[in-house]
């Protein structure tokens, strides 16, 4: 097996030989530059989000056909076959190159290829897989419902039994990118009369099968990067089942567990013009670095970027020791998602009239993205409420809520 070095001296070769370094710090973010907040909040702009998935597949493909799209997987699927470390390497060495918007797989590769590692039959890990990691397939997570949110297990979609099949029917939504999708991993009531938890069975589904309709949902961002799903008489083949008949919520909660650690690693670790760097961009070309109160706030704001990326480091150490995403996930999606929150607040206040109005001005009215799109963040991957209830009662041992 390669060493660690060798490895990151082919990767840093591999980068360099397809992609442009990009900027390190604030200081070298210059203003004008780069594109909008692409991938941090919810998007899907119709006019320009086909030719960014095309961009993020071509990317996903080269990657992979050059050993390092699945760096960690087994070889005999096309992985690498090298420890984990050697794919958190990759990771932070690619964070410092132009890239496409690679958000469409964060579904699919964050909490779908884990699933159906942990859970599918052989023969369909063996399909899917190596296809979700090239970036051929795009998956969607099928679970909320209009009466299941925070409270999932009472979701109603039901699924029947019908010889080698299943037959869905019912309806999802808020799931985010249904509309590019081509695998969904779906949780459905396989047993109505069962007790509430075990009376669930999950399915990997062929997004294109005769009997679901995908209908996107507007957003205030301008956007429509989700959507609601329904099922009218879906089959499904039993071979597509996760795990065993009525054992759906076991594995509602691998994906769950993946789900926030995957928001929660992804929110501190970035490199090169995220939000903040945008931000100090801002108070530079507005002046307000020059203002005692202005640069006040923006201290706190850098600590906040500091302290939340020093945290990332270590759940993320935390999670490879233990080798599975634990509750302090739930404490860096809250710290998360509170600083996106408050570098929006800051550029709405820098900029006023100019973040209503798009005046052609580079860098102002984009941060409706950020300002109208981070609301989302507090509820999307377990809402605020629900996280802080995950961290009183696991974390600090706190008496359980009371649950009806
Ligand atoms: C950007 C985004 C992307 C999403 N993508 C997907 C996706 O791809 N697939 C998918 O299946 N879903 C997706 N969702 C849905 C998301 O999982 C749900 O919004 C979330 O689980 C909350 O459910 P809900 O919206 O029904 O709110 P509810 O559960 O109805 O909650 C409403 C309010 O009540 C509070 N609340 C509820 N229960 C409790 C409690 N026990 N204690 C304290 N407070 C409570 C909540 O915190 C919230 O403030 C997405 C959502 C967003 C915003």
């Amino acid at each position: 097996m390669t060493d660690l070095a060798t490895f990151v001296a082919a990767a840093t070769e591999f980068l360099d030989a397809h992609r442009a370094r990009r900027p390190e710090t604030a200081a070298d973010f210059v203003w004008g530059e780069g594109d909008d907040f692409v991938g941090i909040v919810e998007e899907g702009d119709p006019a320009t989000e086909l030719a960014g998935v095309r961009l993020a597949q071509e990317w996903a493909a080269t990657r992979f056909d050059a050993g390092f799209g699945w760096i960690d997987g087994p070889r005999e699927l096309g992985g690498a076959g090298l420890p984990t470390a050697f794919a958190r390497a990759y990771r932070g060495l690619e964070a410092r190159y132009e890239l496409p918007d690679l958000s469409i797989f964060t579904i699919g590769l964050g909490m779908v290829a884990p699933t159906v590692a942990a859970h599918a039959r052989p023969e369909i890990a063996e399909r899917f897989l190596p296809s979700l990691y090239r970036g051929d397939t795009i998956a969607c997570q099928l679970f909320s419902e209009p009466g299941a949110g925070s409270d999932l297990a009472s979701l109603s979609c039901r699924a029947e039994r019908d010889g080698d099949d299943w037959v869905l029917n019912g309806q999802k939504v808020w799931t985010s990118n249904a509309h590019h999708a081509h695998l969904g991993e779906v949780i459905c009531r396989s047993d109505p009369d069962g007790a509430k938890h075990q009376g669930m069975t999950a399915f990997l589904v062929d997004m294109s099968v005769p009997g679901i309709e995908v209908r996107p949902l507007r957003q205030m961002t301008g956007g429509a990067g989700f959507n609601e799903v329904f099922f009218t008489d879906a089959r499904v083949p039993d071979t597509y089942r996760l795990g065993e008949i009525g054992a759906g919520w076991g594995v509602a909660l691998t994906t769950l567990m993946n789900e926030r650690a995957s928001i929660g690693s992804g929110m501190g670790l970035a490199r090169g013009p995220g939000p903040f760097e945008r931000l100090i961009a801002l108070a530079r070309v507005t002046g307000a670095d020059n203002d005692p109160i202005a640069r006040d706030h923006l201290a706190r704001l850098y600590i906040d970027h500091k302290v939340l990326g020093y945290t990332t480091r270590r759940a993320v150490a935390n999670m490879a020791a233990a080798g599975l995403p634990g509750p302090e996930m739930s404490v860096l999606k809250l710290a998360g998602t509170r600083h996106l929150i408050d570098i929006a607040d800051y550029a709405a206040r820098a900029l006023g009239p100019k973040l209503t109005a798009d005046t052609g001005e580079w860098g102002t009215f984009a941060w409706t993205k950020l300002v109208c799109g981070v609301p989302g963040a507090r509820l999307g991957g377990g809402t605020d409420e629900i996280n802080r209830s995950i961290i009183g009662e696991r974390v600090l041992g706190l008496p359980r809520e009371p649950r009806p």
